[in-house]
């Protein structure tokens, strides 16, 4: 557990209603720039498919 980048938070906020990619894409970067908190089995999950996502589009 890290301590919170509030200069990230406040710049990256997190839509109200985002959608599943959205979501994706926040954790993915949260993770690297911040990384507060843990990420629940669930939110895991979808940083991984949307990375995997990320890659597959390159291709
Ligand atoms: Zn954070």
């Amino acid at each position: 557990m890290g301590t919170i980048n509030r200069q990230w938070h406040a710049d990256h906020r997190m839509p109200a209603k985002a959608t599943e990619d959205q979501r994706g894409a926040w954790h993915s970067e949260h993770i690297e720039a911040c990384g507060c908190r843990e990420l629940s089995a669930r939110e895991q999950d979808l940083v991984v498919r949307w990375r995997d996502a990320q890659r597959a589009a390159k291709d």
